[in-house]
This record gives C-alpha cells, sequence and structure tokens, in this order.
C-alpha cells in the first residue's frame, strides 16, 4: 500500500487496488469498524448500489448507535467480523436469491 495522501480513495474499487481495508469510525461514539474490502464491494454490487464513497458513507452506520460514520479512511488492518456480511457462500448465496425474488 502506497502513501495515502499520494492515492485517491474516491470508490471502493481504489480501496480494492490498494489493498485496503476499510476503518469507519462512527460520528457520534468514535467506534471504529475495519471492513472487509472484497464483502463490502460483493454487498454493494449485490445491491447494485453505487460504490463512491460518499454514497458507501450514507449506507453505512454504527452497530451500537446506528449513526453513520464521520471517517471512512484506508487501512492494513485486518477486518472485524460483522454481523451484517454473510459469513460464507452459502449465506451469500441465499442473499442472491432473496434479491433476486
Ligand atoms: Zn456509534
Amino acid at each position: 500500500m502506497g502513501s495515502p495522501a499520494n492515492l485517491r480513495w474516491r470508490t471502493l474499487n481504489d480501496y480494492r487496488r490498494q489493498q485496503a481495508n476499510l476503518a469507519a469510525t462512527c460520528g457520534k461514539c468514535r467506534r471504529t469498524a475495519i471492513l472487509d474490502i472484497n464483502k463490502l464491494i460483493h454487498w454493494f454490487f449485490l445491491q447494485q448500489w453505487n460504490d463512491a464513497i460518499p454514497v458507501v458513507e450514507r449506507r453505512l452506520y454504527c452497530v451500537k448507535c446506528r449513526r453513520r460514520p464521520s471517517d471512512l479512511k484506508p487501512t492494513t488492518q485486518a477486518p472485524d467480523h460483522l454481523p451484517f456480511f454473510p459469513r460464507n457462500d452459502m449465506e451469500w448465496r441465499s442473499v442472491i436469491r432473496r434479491l433476486r425474488d
């Protein structure tokens, strides 16, 4: 991962290209969650959401107080296990089925 200052972090794909995960900090309680970039991209793709960072900010919320994140930035830290992502291929398939119905 290069220096973040020299890169543009405009979309989730920019993060993936740099092999960075996304650190989202809550605007209220300051809890930070590390999101797995590949799962996040897969999730946005399934929902047919745009992956521009301002859109991502509006789609994410704090699991504790449900506020939106005030700060999104790249990180090389390992992702947290978060309840809103499917945990395995079977669960991903069931999400895909649900969205198609
Ligand atoms: Zn919070």
